[in-house]
């Protein structure tokens, strides 16, 4: 399936996985909370049926070949009701497309690796192309989309099996793309740091006309961004001797208009409030995105 075909397949997939009893949808409610720091407006999510789930643990990611002994929900046979379909690019049928199985937001779906890769290995330029394609052509149906990706052992992540996440917000983009693009650059195509966040974070800007540019130029510029951010984590890890030593773990955000890299110290985030420990993924830069954490 072409990325215009899988996008206007996920609501009606989303709709028959709810109805068939395949996906959990958790309602929420949400906040819109302004941070004192950077007047940025966070929205926080309260989902109140989660909130006793109980928590598996983090698994421990080998950048080995092989899943760990716990099932792979990423591997044939997909259940129907959360299949949406194989991507089809230049390569063949490399992706498979599933929603959510247990959703807090309507209509998420993830891109997945048909082979099995590690959630610790890095995007590769082809990651990084199917999944802006994908945001492309939601674009194109009117909806905005950003993709996420959590890499390593500290990053939140939950399944060893590498998986990019899709969710759709409104026409700003998450909060932190509002800051991005708020930043004014002296030189096109360079790294930049959003200053007003409290945490470590790399950001590239794309060139406005990267959606109609031709494959290879997108996959190009993609794979590019993503170096010279991958870099700049690997030095900021290196270099502060308060992150832990190992491969690096780190959030990725990906909208039209820029990639995010946020390095990480720490996999979660204790409410100062009540001691509850809360595990903290690529969403938390997203959404709440100036949190006491220290990443
Ligand atoms: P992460 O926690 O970042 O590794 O993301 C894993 C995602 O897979 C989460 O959004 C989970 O809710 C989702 N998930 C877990 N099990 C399944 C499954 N069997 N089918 C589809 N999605 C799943």
């Amino acid at each position: 399936m072409l990325p215009s075909e899988i996008i206007s397949k996920v609501p009606a997939s989303y709709e028959n996985g709810l109805a068939s009893g395949s996906l959990f949808f958790f309602p929420s409610d949400n906040y819109i909370v302004q941070d004192t720091e950077t007047g940025l407006n966070l929205e926080i999510r309260l989902c109140s049926a989660l909130q006793h789930k109980p928590k598996l643990d983090t698994p421990h990611f080998e950048p080995s070949a092989q899943p760990q002994s716990k099932v792979d929900p990423f591997v044939p046979p997909y259940d129907p009701g959360l299949f949406v379909g194989d991507l089809t690019s230049e390569d063949g049928e490399q992706y498979v497309v599933l929603l959510n199985k247990f959703s807090v937001v309507p209509r998420h779906f993830l891109l997945v690796t048909k082979e099995f890769k590690s959630q610790t290995s890095p995007l590769m330029p082809d990651d990084l192309l199917q999944a802006y394609a994908l945001l492309v052509a939601g674009r194109k149906t009117g909806k905005n989309m950003f993709a996420f990706y959590n890499c390593g052992d500290l990053s939140g992540a939950s399944q060893p099996h590498k998986h990019l996440q899709f969710i759709e917000v409104d026409e700003d983009g998450p909060p932190v793309e509002v800051l991005a693009r708020s930043v004014s650059l002296e030189s096109q195509g360079k790294p930049f740091t959003i200053g007003a966040l409290t945490y470590a974070n790399h950001v590239f800007r794309f060139p406005s006309n990267l959606p109609y540019s031709s494959i290879d130029k997108r996959e190009q510029i993609l794979a590019n961004a993503f170096l010279s951010l991958l870099d700049l984590v690997l030095s900021t890890v290196r270099h502060d001797p308060t992150y832990p030593t190992g491969p690096p773990s780190y959030n990725v955000i990906l909208t039209l208009e820029h990639l995010h890299l946020i390095p990480r110290r720490l996999e979660t985030h204790t409410l100062e409030e009540t001691g509850e420990i809360l595990s903290v993924n690529s969403l938390g830069f997203c959404r709440n995105a100036a949190g006491q954490e220290r990443t």
